[in-house]
């Protein structure tokens, strides 16, 4: 198979943050195997500003552990990565002061994509936009990268973009959210929008609920503090369940381009009802022999935050209309696992006997682990014995269909930091967008703080609480088995 990969121009790309923990695991070894897949134009080049002391060859040095240590064996050639540090350079630069910025400014080349990640804390996000202009680094084209929280809620969120907009356009802003650079979730738009076979069914008609899940195995893991004040519905459902929710609930865009299919998903956004009390469920997890209880995670006995978060939602609109998204999230699960399930509805009549074991078709779209799709379709039984019915998969797993080289995806960051480059901002959140999620998340979180809800207890490597389960149960449903 020939790839047709769409070229990238010559950049300078400055990465404030750069000796910190994300550039550390994501930015720098993605940049690195984009660099090694042949993708990074000559005349690339990649500069750390951070606050650390150090020089362009100590910071080559933190780059190369860092590729070292989070980028697989076989694929670190030591020539490639010798020519890759050589793209590198540090500037030691204060957010908060004048130290720093003229030098930069002198690193900057003409003529060449100007790209900035702030992968820095986001009460620097203001210092250090304010510093890109009064030190006219940062021009008209420049683009600028910001990470995630962005917000902590509807008041902050205006307030960012607020701040943002008064040093940048929208056209150069690219809010980063990672799940949107996940290689199943864009085949999900392959999915419904390059082929004729389930567009039709995709409605209230056929469809009889969806659910997504994001299961995560581990806790806290020492971001106890942020996580205490945040919580499953800030850190996970406003932003990446919420994303994959509009993907799979919104209309066709009229084009693959950036606002044509940001629209459609601020539209999903918009329909989506208030939910009941009794549709959310929150948890918080235990400990057991091995791991220690939220409460001793996030240092804070009498926490009320939550772990946990399930929830049943209503698109208030003429293709969703009567059903439901049923989305959970939370950390110690039983298994690490991300998935979005259609679950078609049954046929309307069977001409088979009772029970030959038909079933509802069910369209799973694999995140994580192994990302791929299935399709659960019924069959008969081969074999004698009269006319039994079983389900089988049709399994899309990209590996075994693609073949392991195509299916060694690129990891989301890389893909996202090389559309940056491209000037591609289809794959980032908008400000309305941003705006709109907090807009519904706020009032939930308000009912909850107000009414001082307790979240339900759950067994760390369970399912959740057991309340998560009834959620489902009580319309005769039930949720897809947590297992990796
Ligand atoms: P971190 O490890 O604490 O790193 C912070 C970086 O900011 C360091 O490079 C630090 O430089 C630099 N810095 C701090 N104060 C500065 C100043 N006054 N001037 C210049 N540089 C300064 O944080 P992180 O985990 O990488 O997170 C960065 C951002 O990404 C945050 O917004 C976070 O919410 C977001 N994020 C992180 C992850 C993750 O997995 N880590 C995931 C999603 C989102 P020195 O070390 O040299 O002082």
């Amino acid at each position: 198979m020939v790839s047709r990969v769409i070229p990238v121009d010559p950049f300078d790309l400055v990465i404030f943050g750069g000796t910190g923990d994300l550039a550390r695991r994501k930015i720098l070894p993605g940049l690195y195997r984009r660099f090694r897949d042949g993708q990074m134009p000559d005349g690339a080049r990649i500069i750390g500003a951070a606050r650390s002391d150090i020089d362009t060859a100590k910071y080559r040095q933190f780059v190369e552990s860092a590729v070292l240590e989070f980028v697989s064996k076989k694929k670190c050639d030591p020539e490639v990565l010798k020519a890759f540090l050589g793209c590198f350079s540090y500037v030691t630069v204060d957010a908060l002061g004048d130290m720093g910025w003229s030098e930069l400014a002198k690193e900057m080349r003409d003529d060449v994509v100007h790209a900035f990640y702030f992968s820095v804390g986001p009460r620097l996000f203001e210092p250090i936009a304010e510093r890109l202009k009064s030190h006219a680094i940062a021009g008209p084209d420049a683009r600028i990268v910001v990470e995630k929280p962005f917000g902590h809620d509807l008041e902050t969120a205006r307030a960012l973009n607020a701040t943002m907009a008064q040093h940048f356009e929208e056209r150069q802003i690219y809010r980063i959210d990672h799940y949107l650079g996940k290689e199943t979730v864009q085949n999900l738009m392959a999915l419904r929008f390059g082929n004729m076979l389930f567009e039709p069914l995709w409605n209230a008609q056929y469809v009889d609920h969806i659910q997504i899940t994001v299961a995560e195995t581990v806790g806290v893991e020492g971001r106890g503090a942020y996580y205490d004040r945040s919580g499953a519905m800030r850190d996970m459902v406003q932003n990446h369940l919420m994303q994959l929710l509009c993907l799979t609930a919104m209309e066709p865009p009229s084009k693959f381009d950036p606002d044509a299919v940001r629209d459609e998903k601020l539209k999903v956004i918009r329909a989506l009802d208030p939910v009941e009390p009794e549709d959310l469920v929150r948890g918080q997890y235990l400990g057991d022999d091995d791991v220690a209880p939220y409460t001793q995670d996030a240092e804070a006995e009498d926490s009320r935050t939550e772990s946990f978060v399930a929830m049943k939602l209503h698109v208030s609109n003429w293709r969703w209309n009567g059903t439901p998204f049923y989305l959970r999230t939370g950390k110690r699960l039983r298994a690490r696992m991300s998935e979005i399930v259609v679950r078609f509805k049954e046929p309307p009549h069977s001409i088979f006997e009772e029970d030959t074991g038909q079933s509802a078709n069910e369209l799973s779209i694999r995140l994580q682990p192994n990302e791929g799709m299935d399709l659960k379709v019924t069959i008969k039984e081969p074999g004698p014995g009269g006319m039994r019915l079983i389900d089988v998969p049709l399994d899309m797993t990209f590996a075994e269909a693609l073949g392991e080289e195509v299916a060694d995806v690129p990891d989301a960051y890389e893909r996202l930091i090389m559309d940056v480059i491209r000037g591609n901002q289809t794959l980032f959140m908008r400000g309305d967008e941003v705006e709109a999620a907090w807009a519904w998340t706020d009032p939930i979180i308000e009912a909850w703080q107000e009414r001082r809800d307790v979240p339900h207890s759950y067994d760390a490597f369970s399912s959740g609480p057991e309340e998560a389960l009834m959620l489902l149960h009580k319309d005769g449903r039930r949720w897809r088995e947590l297992r990796e």
